[in-house]
């Protein structure tokens, strides 16, 4: 992938940045790092002071992406909703 073309007429510290993304739950750290790992600058902010403030989750997941992110099982309990 080759970095987005720059806008000349777009000054200050956010044009010096490929991609710009806005709010750093789930979605934004996803593209963050989507862009990131293609080798583009990324700038990420988020309004709070830390990202995962306030928590949003109660703890659920999918098991197959937690292994596809190298949660390790011991960190997980698996459950099954009834069918
Ligand atoms: C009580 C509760 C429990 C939940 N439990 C689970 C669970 O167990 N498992 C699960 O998978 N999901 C759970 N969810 C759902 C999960 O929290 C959402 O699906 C997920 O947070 C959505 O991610 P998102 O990145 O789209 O949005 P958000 O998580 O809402 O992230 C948006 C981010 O953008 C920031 N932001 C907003 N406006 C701006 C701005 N102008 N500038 C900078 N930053 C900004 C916000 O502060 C926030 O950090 C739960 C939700 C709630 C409310």
């Amino acid at each position: 992938m080759s970095a987005i073309p720059r806008d000349p007429s777009r000054e200050g510290p956010l044009g010096s940045y490929d991609v710009v993304v806005a709010g750093g739950g789930p979605a934004g750290l996803a593209a963050a790092k989507a862009t990131a790992d293609r080798g583009l600058s990324v700038l990420l902010a988020e309004k709070h002071q830390a990202f995962g403030i306030p928590t949003r989750t109660s703890g659920g997941s999918f098991i197959a992406d937690l292994q596809r992110l190298g949660i390790p099982a011991t960190c997980t309990i698996p459950s099954r909703t009834p069918a």
